[in-house]
């Protein structure tokens, strides 16, 4: 098996991030100053930004840590549709519109990741908001896709005047997650190779007058980082020094050892999903070929919750504890679902990046 790791309590380490922030360097309102003083109110371990077709912000010293976060300069790439995050790149990939797989390829060129953005984007034409999905499928190579984009998944659900009161009044009564056709096409998609899932905020901190003189902020940096985070879980911990710490997310991330939560429904940190055998231990995005039955195993960080495990998009077991072990006989991708019970309703909560059990060759 590859990969062994037979010490599970040693680590991983869990770090939380928020991915997907715009600021002033594009169409956010938000200084990197702003974006930091918010993050550390969310007790944040890292955040990427993205802003749209610029990586000025690494001229200004901008990447690295300041005061206890960890911040990457990333760029989204943004063409009328088929937007991209594009990580660990030194030099802004040129958005051609006709052809994403140029600027796939460009990121993997210059060493970085990528992701698809908001894929099933959908906007809202009740407060006239463009929709921005992704349209071409026939690409290659990225490595993964932002399986739930926060902003683009409340815009959606903001298509009535009550809906959109409801949800700036009670956000964590939402009953909102990832596009299920886009975990679904996330599911088909890892029958064939490793494709991370990431999310995202899309964090503009839109001001809208209201009134003369009385503007309101919408999905704030600081309300946008208590919800949707991604949680990476690396082998060894942070060193302090900034360039090795941004490898560090970067690899993480690439490996698929990460998984995504919206805080709203409470703190994730603490949730485990990997598999065991007789010889080895698997990690969340790790790749093994099933050569004999691999135990599944969760564990949950608090109780009141629902999961669902799924294997190559079907649902294979459904449970109400605090933990899961799951003998795996069959080769496919395997990940989970939790849902947090709120007021009677389970609320989408966590979900974890596949395990992949393969298929012996011949
Ligand atoms: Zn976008
Ligand atoms: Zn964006």
């Amino acid at each position: 098996m590859k990969n062994p790791r037979n010490d599970q309590t040693r680590g991983p380490f869990d770090y939380s991030g928020c991915i997907h922030v715009h600021t002033t360097y594009s169409d956010g309102t938000g200084t990197f100053t702003d974006i930091i003083r918010a993050a550390r109110r969310q007790n944040l371990d890292f955040l990427i930004s993205t802003d749209h077709d610029t990586l000025d912000p690494l001229q200004t010293g901008s990447e690295g840590w300041h005061q206890g976060v960890l911040v990457l300069v990333g760029q989204e790439v943004s063409p009328p549709t088929s937007h991209y995050l594009a990580f660990g790149i030194k030099k802004v990939v040129s958005s051609n519109p006709d052809n994403p797989q140029a600027y796939i390829d460009e990121v993997k060129k210059q060493g970085g990741l990528g992701f698809i953005a908001h894929p099933y984007d959908r906007g809202n034409p009740y407060l006239k908001v463009k929709s921005y999905p992704w349209t071409r499928w026939d690409v290659s190579g990225f490595d993964g896709i932002e399986i739930w984009n926060y902003f683009s998944v409340g815009m959606e659900f903001g298509r009535s005047l009550p809906r959109i009161l409801f949800g700036l009044m009670a956000p964590g009564l939402v009953r909102t997650g990832p596009r299920r056709e886009t975990l679904a096409h996330w599911d088909r998609l890892a029958q064939e190779r490793r494709v991370v899932g990431i999310g995202g905020l899309d964090a503009h901190a839109v001001r809208r007058k209201v009134f003369p003189g009385l503007a309101v902020t919408i999905f704030s940096y600081q309300g946008s980082f208590g919800t949707v985070q991604t949680h990476i879980l690396p082998d060894h911990p942070f060193t302090g020094d900034d360039r090795k710490d941004c490898r560090l997310v970067l690899e993480t991330l690439g490996q698929g050892r990460c998984y995504v939560a919206n805080c709203l429904q409470g703190d994730p940190t603490g949730f485990r999903f990997w598999g065991v055998s007789s010889s080895g231990f698997l990690a969340m995005g790790d790749e093994a070929i099933l050569s004999e039955p691999v135990e599944l195993k969760a564990s949950l960080p608090q109780s009141g919750v629902r999961w669902d495990l799924y294997r190559n998009g079907s649902l294979v077991a459904t449970g109400t504890g605090r933990s899961l072990s799951y003998l795996a006989l069959e080769p496919g991708a395997y990940r989970m679902e939790v849902f947090r019970q709120r007021l009677g309703r389970f609320l989408p909560w966590i979900y974890s990046n596949h395990i992949y059990l393969r298929a012996p060759q011949g």
